[in-house]
């Protein structure tokens, strides 16, 4: 129970495929008490079985491209619940009609979405973190290999992922002196909903698969374990790390 006595915020859950909730369910094993966000009622409502499965607090609105809504969400849990220990970042968003066939044909207005929602907000969850966490903490956001290797189809969202790892480099020195850690996990594909926005998404899971030195896809349930891990005091030392959980494959470079 390395979590036990612990309590933290889960952004990005849409459902029961979600990284997000192999995470939450990992943490709760581990004894953490969860509270989690949405992005409008709509999904709110979606998500409010799986809140109550978790701990029961009430879900918190918070779309993280609106101004303000970060640091009200971060206010309200404050009056509500009180300080916390932990956040995790699992939210990334891009028009999937760009995650298909050449980068270049990437609009200027989906580029700017993508990085707002999947790497500014993460910036802007730092910055407010401190208030939430004032005896310091554990953060983490998720990421992925694209934003090192090309992927097919991934385009927009590897420069999204490229330019969350080195935020997540800086907001470490940033954050130190608070003693709260900065870390992402970059993960191996898995089918979600946001995934099944990527074109040609089976394959991406079946070249990797096919690749790994464990000869299988990674599971909610490895990112959640590794997740858990960098979120708790077992991991008191590691700050702005990217740490691969993707069963090996970006070790690999050439595979006959
Ligand atoms: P998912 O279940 O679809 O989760 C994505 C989440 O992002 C959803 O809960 C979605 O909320 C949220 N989101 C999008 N725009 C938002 C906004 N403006 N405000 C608040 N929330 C917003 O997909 P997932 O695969 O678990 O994705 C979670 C994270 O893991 C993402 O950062 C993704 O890039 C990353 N990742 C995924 C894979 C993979 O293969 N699945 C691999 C590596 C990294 P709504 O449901 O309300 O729209």
């Amino acid at each position: 129970m390395i979590m036990q006595g612990k309590k933290g915020l889960i952004m990005g859950m849409a459902n029961k495929f979600s990284i997000a909730y192999g995470i939450s369910e990992s943490l709760k094993n581990q004894g953490a008490e969860l509270i989690f966000t949405a992005q409008t009622d709509y999904f709110k409502n979606k998500i409010s079985d799986i809140a109550n499965e978790f701990g029961g607090h009430e879900v918190i609105l918070c779309d993280v491209s609106k101004d303000g809504e970060i640091e009200n969400a971060f206010d309200q849990i404050l009056k509500d619940i009180g300080p916390i220990d932990f956040i995790v970042h699992s939210i990334a968003f891009s028009d999937k009609n760009e995650l298909l066939g050449k980068y270049y044909n990437t609009s200027r207005a989906n580029f700017l979405n993508a990085m707002n929602i999947s790497c500014y907000s993460f910036t802007e969850v730092c910055k407010h973190s401190q208030k939430l966490m004032p005896n310091g903490g554990g953060l983490v956001t998720l990421t992925y290999y694209g934003s090192e290797k090309v992927v097919p189809n991934y385009n927009v969202m590897a420069l999204a992922k490229s330019a969350l790892e080195t935020s997540v480099r800086y907001l470490a020195d940033d954050l130190g002196e608070f003693w709260i850690r900065v870390n992402s996990i970059s993960a191996g594909p898995i089918k979600t909903l946001a995934a099944s926005g990527v074109g040609e998404f089976s394959k991406i899971l079946e070249y990797e698969r096919n690749r790994s030195p464990l000869k299988r896809n990674v599971t909610q349930k490895d990112i959640g374990d590794a997740c858990t891990f960098l979120l708790s005091d077992l991991a008191s030392g590691i700050t702005g790390e990217i740490i691969h959980v993707d069963c090996g494959c970006n070790t690999i470079g050439v595979k006959f």
